[in-house]
């Protein structure tokens, strides 16, 4: 079939190929019918069985069926949340913490924040005295331990959505085995869509030797249990695009049009990468939608990505109107971590956003990558929630068959491990190369961990936290990097400003982006815009925004993100609070931006690049490893190219990007580091 003449030059042609799984009818009913129709409600008798008998229950389901919203409420009927005690289930995503909680106080008919909560990072909303289900992020959970080594106030763990093998799920594994072994009333769920249920279950497997050893008798049995959920899919048709896409934004954008002019009702979900491209996306629709009306009208677009305000969220959710067509345009949020409802169409580019680490020039990139065919096949399904649905691939098949990967690779495999390390240390585990590991980390990658974490003054030289700066670091939540610029603020008398960068720093951005707009937004960059950089432009942003009285209007006005802006006040308040909780002193340096900048480097020196001698297309080289980097365009620095520059963090696409980029003098390289520096010695810093 033909699909839709694009102006920017392609027409894109689908083949059909077939997939499948099968079943009954979802209609409106009572939340109390509702749970009983999910395909893990026959197994309720049998999951409670194996929680009870065994340390550990694998459960794998297919998305929907009712894993993550309903046996923490099953557990909870049989009196797991007893006398005080609390169940917790984990999410390797914020959003997906926040949505899936509010979902089971809503079945439960109880207010979020009561015997319901969730915690994610700068957001508690549970209550001490009478929560009893308690949702939250794996990294928020492993922060706990922090406090509770062997978690005390559980007596179930559920870890979901595991196939995602985020790099704090697998710490957490690995952790929470070695809890087991001292706690053996604790009792762990493993749950996810698509797990290697096998590779798990030897992960948990404690020896025969060991369990003789330890008495087993005694407790649950240790060997763990596995359970697979049925699920209920209904068929989906899967197309491919004929040729390649140039440009998948613009072919989702015409697909979700050709839908929409040819199908029944039904709605569709798009799987984009991120923000920028959603955004870009949802104005080409609305474009549409003003130039061609009977092309786009009963269409209901809304975005879906983390970062997303309260409201927004939940209008994905809610019931899609009479006569009209939702559009949810999701990063792969909406692959496993929720379910959405009514989806008929699927629309799938093929993306994700993806982190990827090289140790040896020491460089994370986050990449928009191929995703892999397990993923492929979870997008598709879908599709298959209510009723047959169609998916529509926009690769060829061939590209599918022969180079997707079967399998995507564990994060912990594919990051930069400071975070990791100093987590680890905090909590005691000091051989981390010997931890346990559900997929073992490069050593390489570990020795670049540690040799920053040395130079950073966080590690001593054997290889502990140091006192007090390693222990103050591993207490803030944030990167270390940041934490260290935050300590480091203290002693040079700017901790006010490098709060208020570090909290920027801690969302994903403070502009609004989108197609079209570009000369708007460079126009509204300009009036807060600092020669020294990205950092101190942000800091004259909030301070227009405190002066505007924290005012929507003025966001607009000045393409600012208001919800970003309101999270950075909520941040920093939170962050100046645990600044006083260590001492740190908050003070202002007033018009000082040398000392601003001087924290900036005193965090971020391993960042630091300089730009090549009589290169006009703004090249820089990384001073650690020589590799060839630019600055993005989003930056304020952009063009103006200061010979000296530490980044926050980069983006890859035709070339690796430096994004949140400051000028810096070189002398303060060496003195924030000297020994990282050593091998360069003063003559590569040459004036
Ligand atoms: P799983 O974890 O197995 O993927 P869930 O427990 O998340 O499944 O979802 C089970 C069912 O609960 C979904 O199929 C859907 O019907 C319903 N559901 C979940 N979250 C929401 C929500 N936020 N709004 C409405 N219904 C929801
Ligand atoms: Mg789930």
């Amino acid at each position: 079939p033909r699909l839709v003449d694009d102006e920017e030059g392609g027409v894109l042609f689908f083949s059909a190929s077939a997939s499948s799984s099968s079943s009954s009818r979802f209609g409106y009913a009572s939340i109390e019918k509702q749970r009983q129709r999910l395909p893990v409600y026959k197994y309720r008798t049998a999951i409670l069985y194996l929680v009870e008998n065994h340390a550990t229950t694998i459960i794998v389901g297919e998305t929907g069926s009712g894993k993550t919203t309903q046996i923490p409420q099953y557990l909870k009927e049989a009196g797991w949340a007893e006398g005080g005690r609390v169940i917790a289930c984990t999410q390797p995503r914020r959003l997906a913490v926040q949505a899936v909680s509010a979902r089971v106080a809503e079945e439960m008919g109880v207010t979020l924040g009561e015997e319901v909560g969730y915690t994610i990072r700068f957001e508690d909303l549970t209550n001490s005295g009478t929560t009893m289900i308690k949702f939250l992020t794996d990294g928020v959970l492993l922060r706990e331990m922090m406090d509770d080594p062997l978690l005390t106030k559980y007596s179930v763990v559920m870890v979901d959505e595991a196939h995602e093998r985020s790099i704090s799920t697998d710490i957490l594994l690995g952790l929470l085995k070695k809890i087991q072994r001292r706690r053996p009333d604790l009792r762990l769920i493993i749950s996810s869509a698509t797990i290697e249920a096998k590779s798990m279950s030897a992960f948990f497997q404690t020896s025969k030797r060991r369990r003789a050893l330890e008495g087993e008798e005694l407790g649950p049995r240790m060997d763990p249990a596995i359970l697979s959920v049925e699920g209920r899919g209904f068929h989906v048709q899967i197309h491919f695009v004929e040729e390649p896409v140039q440009d998948y934004v613009q072919a989702a954008v015409s697909t979700v049009l050709l839908i929409h002019d040819q199908e029944p009702m039904g709605d569709i979900l798009v799987f984009l990468t991120g923000q920028d491209d959603i955004d870009a996306a949802i104005h080409l629709l609305n474009e549409e939608a003003q130039t061609n009306r009977k092309h786009s009208s009963g269409l209901i677009l809304l975005p879906l990505y983390s970062g997303l305000p309260r409201a927004e969220q939940e209008l994905v959710f809610s019931p899609t109107p009479r006569g009209k067509r939702k559009v949810v345009i999701s990063t792969n949020i909406a692959e496993t971590s929720l379910t959405l409802e009514g989806i008929v169409y699927l629309v799938d580019s093929g993306f994700s956003k993806q982190k990827f680490y090289n140790p040896i020039s020491d460089i994370e990139n986050l990449v928009v990558a191929p995703i892999s065919k397990a993923s492929a096949r979870q997008r598709a399904g879908r599709a298959g929630r209510v009723r047959p649905g169609k998916c529509y691939r926009l690769y060829t098949e061939e590209y599918f068959s022969k180079e997707m990967s079967a399998e995507g690779i564990p994060e912990m495999q594919r990051s930069n491990l400071v975070s990791c390390v100093i987590q680890l240390k905090a909590l005691g585990i000091d051989n981390i190369l010997g931890f346990d590991w559900p997929a073992s980390p490069s050593p390489e990658a570990m020795i670049r961990a540690l040799e920053i974490l040395y130079s950073l003054g966080i590690l001593d030289d054997d290889a502990k936290l140091t006192s007090p700066a390693g222990f103050q670091v591993a207490e803030i939540p944030l990167e270390p990097m940041i934490s260290k610029m935050i300590l480091s603020s203290n002693e040079l008398g700017c901790s006010e400003e490098i709060l208020t960068i570090a909290a920027v720093l801690s969302v994903q951005s403070i502009w609004v982006y989108g197609r079209g707009v570009h000369r708007e937004l460079d126009e509204a960059k300009l009036r807060f815009a600092a020669a020294e950089g990205d950092h101190v432009t942000f800091l004259n942003v909030y301070k227009g925004f405190l002066q505007s009285g924290k005012s929507s209007q003025w966001c607009h006005k000045n393409h600012v993100n208001y919800h970003a802006m309101k999270k950075v006040v909520e941040i920093r308040e939170q962050l100046r609070r645990i600044a006083q909780r260590l001492g740190i002193v908050v003070k202002s340096c007033e018009r000082d931006m040398q000392v601003v900048r001087k924290a900036v480097t005193a965090g971020f020196f391993a960042n630091a690049c300089r730009l090549e001698a009589f290169s006009h297309s703004g090249m820089y080289k990384t001073v650690r490893g020589s590799h060839e980097v630019y600055i993005h365009p989003s930056s304020v620095l952009f063009r103006v190219n200061p010979k000296w520059v530490v980044y926050h963090s980069l983006v890859s696409t035709d070339r690796q990007y430096m994004r949140n980029v400051i000028s810096i003098d070189p002398s303060w390289l060496i003195e924030a580091a000297p020994h990282f520096y050593q091998h360069h010695g003063q003559n590569s810093f040459g004036k």
